[in-house]
Formats: structure tokens, C-alpha cells, sequence
């Protein structure tokens, strides 16, 4: 049985898995400012405005670092399990799980496509993969 705890869903980041659900990668943006932001959160780190849209990402990433996981091993991952911190087209940074990658072939610059994937409770969250977009 997991030991990954079940989300955690409040009122500042529901758009955002709801979004997930969806297939589509969101970015939070100030009403204001216009600057993005990631993790979601109340408030504009720049100008500290409460008011905000979204743009949607082109899930277009490129990678920054990673890890490759071993140990402690739970049920709702396989292992190896690669982790790693991109950097979107817009961007921001996000973190997810690697998948369909040799992992000794990942470096800096390798180009990755998010894609979403449920999880352990049902969740949909994001999942990083050799792109397919533009690629007939
Ligand atoms: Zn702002």
C-alpha cells in the first residue's frame, strides 16, 4: 500500500489540477504584472496583487537537474525512478517524474514534452517524456 499521502486541494491551487484533469498545463500570471508563477499561491511574489489569470504552457521543457531514485521504494512508483526540475518554453520551473528515457542518456538540455498521468489516489499529475509535439 502507498505511502504517498493524497492531494492536497485548496482554493489557491484547485485551477491547477483541475487543468491537469484536463490534459492541459497551466501557469499561474499576475492580473497586474504579468508575472508567471509556479507552484500556484495566493498572492504575486513581484507586486504581492491577489489578482491573477492563467496562460496555458505549450508543455514544451527543457532539463535542468534531476535525480534518479532508488531507495525507499513505494507500490505507486517503478524504480529507477527518474525526478526531474524543468524549464518550461514560459519560463518557470516545474518538477515531475521522467519516463520513457534511457536515464543514463539524460543531460543538461535534454528536451522533454509534460504530459499528465494518474497517480496513486486518482490524481493526475504531470509527467515528463520525449516530446511528440511537432513531430508527425
Ligand atoms: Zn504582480
Amino acid at each position: 500500500m502507498t505511502a504517498v499521502p493524497p492531494l492536497i486541494v485548496t482554493q489557491d491551487n484547485e485551477f491547477w489540477f483541475a487543468a491537469a484533469r484536463d490534459g492541459r498545463l497551466v501557469i499561474q500570471r499576475c492580473s497586474d504584472c504579468g508575472t508567471l508563477r509556479h507552484p500556484p499561491g495566493p498572492a504575486c511574489p513581484a507586486c504581492c496583487s491577489f489578482a491573477w489569470d492563467t496562460v496555458e504552457s505549450t508543455r514544451k521543457a527543457v532539463l535542468h537537474s534531476w535525480t534518479v531514485i532508488h531507495h525507499p521504494q513505494d507500490p505507486a512508483f517503478e524504480y529507477p525512478l527518474a525526478v526531474g526540475l524543468v524549464d518550461l518554453e514560459e519560463g518557470i520551473r516545474i518538477v515531475a517524474d521522467i519516463a520513457g528515457v534511457d536515464h543514463d542518456r539524460l543531460e543538461p538540455g535534454t528536451e522533454l514534452e509534460v504530459c499528465f498521468v494518474e497517480h496513486a489516489h486518482g490524481e493526475v499529475l504531470p509527467q515528463l517524456r520525449p516530446p511528440t509535439i511537432g513531430v508527425e
